[in-house]
């Protein structure tokens, strides 16, 4: 197996998503297509942005421990499926993919030679708070995650192979397209 996986991780609103689609547009990666049991909305295809499944669909998969990783957001599950991203591999591909914490480590585990994850951080706990206020977030799960903020930096630090600090939004995706490119080089690694 020759191709590799880089898995983002940090805090809500540290801005994985959004370097993550910036490689995903440029080429640079490939996208992995999560699953959901929300059902399709119009402008989408099943198998190009989702793949869809029935809950008990999706149960069934969750027991068959098929899911790197899955979640409820909003009364519905979302998973990603270790086939997915074996296939990346597999085929000799690259793929950026935003993960929590369990999600990095069991993926680190499984394939800890072809795995890198990206640690991304904000330049202070304080502007990731500003970023959240300005995304308009505002319910008890995010106060709390605030409120987590400094324990979740060590859980980034401990985890991480890389470290990008997502200041400037340019700076930041310039350092993921130097990581990508190189994977392990002369960048300042955390171990
Ligand atoms: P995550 O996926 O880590 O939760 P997102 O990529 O959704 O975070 O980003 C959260 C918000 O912060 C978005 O509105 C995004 O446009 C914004 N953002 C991302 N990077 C930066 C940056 N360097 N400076 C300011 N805002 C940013």
């Amino acid at each position: 197996m020759t191709g590799c996986i880089f898995v983002l991780i940090g805090p809500s609103g540290v801005g994985k998503t959004t370097l993550a689609s910036l490689a995903h547009s440029d080429g640079l990666a490939e996208r992995i297509i999560t699953c959901t049991t929300r059902s399709v909305r119009p402008n989408e295809s099943p198998g190009q942005d989702y793949f869809f499944f029935t809950l008990d669909e999706f149960t069934d998969r969750e027991r068959n421990g098929e899911f790197v990783e899955n979640e409820w957001i909003h009364g519905y599950r979302y998973g990603v499926l270790i086939r997915e991203l074996s296939e990346v591999l597999q085929s000799g591909h690259r793929a950026v993919i935003s993960l929590g914490y369990g999600g990095a480590e069991r993926l680190k585990h499984l394939w800890p030679d072809q795995v890198t994850i990206l640690g991304i951080l904000p330049p202070s706990s304080d502007s990731l708070r500003q970023r959240l206020k300005a995304r308009g977030t505002q319910d008890a799960e995010m106060l709390l995650r605030l409120r987590a903020i400094d324990q979740e930096f060590h859980t980034v630090q401990a985890l991480a192979d890389y470290m990008v600090v997502n200041d400037q939004l340019a700076t930041a995706y310039q350092q993921l397209q130097q990581i990508l490119s190189v994977g392990a080089s002369s960048l300042m690694t955390n171990h």
